[in-house]
């Protein structure tokens, strides 16, 4: 029987709609030294470069979010049964929590929290680094090495020379192609930030002992219920839609829905909740087809449903992530709320929600697929 290739992926994924843009399937090709595909457009799945020279190994068939080869396995390793009954995924406990350091508070999504966990990991130099994202110019958005606060810091978007408001929207509107980067930083020990496709893909080359996944120390997972695609010429639209000023957004985050912050115009702060389903004409296609909102395969998942302004929700999930996380509280880095057993209760049964939700849409999207 010959083994599915890159080709097989075109066919099934990339025709079909539903190639997710990981860049898990570059990463390893790339990695082996094959360089037989590569993006040649950032905003359309990988395409073949060197055709003739692709060996039909078939990893990248494999490790493809999409295809779903190795759920099996992974469900094992990281105890995860089904998203019926658990849709949050296996977890160690919940918790909401803030970074105490003023310039991870000030500058972080959230609470600040993944970035003071990284930041308390390189310290303690149990990892040499981290692969974050960072925004280099308007719209684009790339994976990037951090090994020092400043590193972290920088790749928040802060010091960087562009308009503050289009760099919060960048926060969410493009993808970025974390995994290919890791092949950079052979021999080094890291932390890899990611959405759940993104993690997925590590996970399936740590499931098959492929390189460069040996590199990964730490998976530390965001919520994503979906990512967009924000054109220029969508922008207008987008201005028009919700009648407001992208000059006036001072800050973007994703909870339950899709919070601006407007700027003080003499009458206060003003914050408008945009629901995901007003949306959808801003939404990844591709994120129709993707079903886990938590980051089930996460060592630690992060996201801001669940959690007050200026507050992480944090998931410890692996043994690892278990113990890191305990460090880090030990430590005094983060502060954490209050939480009793009936809080905690409430944020699953929401987070919960939204999970399923996830996983409604994806099953309704693949049946029209058919
Ligand atoms: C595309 C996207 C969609 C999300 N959707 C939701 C949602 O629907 N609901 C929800 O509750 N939370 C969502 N989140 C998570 C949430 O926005 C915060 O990232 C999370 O709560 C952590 O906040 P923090 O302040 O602790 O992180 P910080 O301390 O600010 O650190 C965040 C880290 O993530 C890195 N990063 C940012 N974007 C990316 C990216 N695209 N790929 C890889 N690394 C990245 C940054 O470089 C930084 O190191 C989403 C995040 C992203 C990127
Ligand atoms: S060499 Fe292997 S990983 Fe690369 S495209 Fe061909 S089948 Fe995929
Ligand atoms: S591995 Fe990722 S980038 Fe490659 S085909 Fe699959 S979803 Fe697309
Ligand atoms: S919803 Fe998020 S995790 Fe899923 S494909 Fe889209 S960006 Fe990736």
């Amino acid at each position: 029987m010959s083994l599915k290739t890159f080709q097989d992926l075109i066919e099934e994924v990339h025709n079909r709609g539903i190639c997710e843009e990981c860049g898990g399937c570059v990463s390893f090709c790339n990695a082996a030294e094959y360089e037989v595909i590569g993006f040649i457009d950032p905003y359309l799945p990988p395409e073949y470069i060197h055709k003739d020279k692709c060996l039909e190994c078939g990893i990248c068939y494999y490790i493809c979010p999409q295809t779903h080869v190795l759920d099996d396995d992974l469900n094992k390793t990281y105890q995860f049964t089904n998203f019926s009954s658990l849709p949050i995924g296996h977890y160690e406990d919940i918790y909401s929590c803030q970074a105490i350091d003023k310039n991870f508070l000030e500058n972080g999504t959230d609470g600040g929290v993944v970035n003071s966990i990284i930041n308390f990991m390189i310290e303690k130099k149990m990892i040499d680094g981290a692969i974050v994202s960072k925004t280099d110019a308007p719209f684009v958005r790339e994976a990037t090495f951090a090994d020092s606060k400043y590193d972290l810091l920088k790749a928040s978007g802060t010091m960087l020379d562009i308009t503050p408001q289009l760099d919060e929207i960048q926060k969410f509107s493009t993808y970025t192609s974390s995994i290919s980067e890791l092949n950079y930083y052979k021999f080094k020990k890291l932390a890899v930030v990611g959405t759940p496709c993104q993690l997925y893909t590590i996970r399936c080359m740590q499931d098959l002992g492929v390189t460069p996944s040996e590199n990964v120390e730490i998976c530390l997972g965001l919520f994503c219920y979906e990512n967009f695609f924000f054109e220029k010429s969508q922008l207008e639209r987008f201005e028009k839609d919700f009648n407001i000023k992208f000059s006036d957004i001072k800050k973007i985050n994703i909870k339950e829905d899709v919070i601006l912050k407007l700027k003080d115009d003499g009458n206060g702060e003003k914050i408008i909740h945009i629901p995901f389903n007003h949306l959808k004409k801003y939404m990844r296609p591709a994120c129709n087809a993707c079903d886990d909102f938590t980051n089930i395969y996460a060592d630690i998942s992060f996201g801001g449903l669940g959690s007050s302004d200026k507050y992480t929700t944090v998931i410890p999930r692996t043994e690892k992530g278990s113990r890191i996380f305990s460090q880090v509280l030990e430590s005094g880095i983060i502060s954490c709320a209050d939480l009793d057993a009936n809080k905690k209760h409430k944020m699953i049964e929401l987070i919960s929600q939204f999970s399923q939700s996830k996983i409604k849409r994806k099953e309704d999207f693949m049946n029209n697929l058919i």
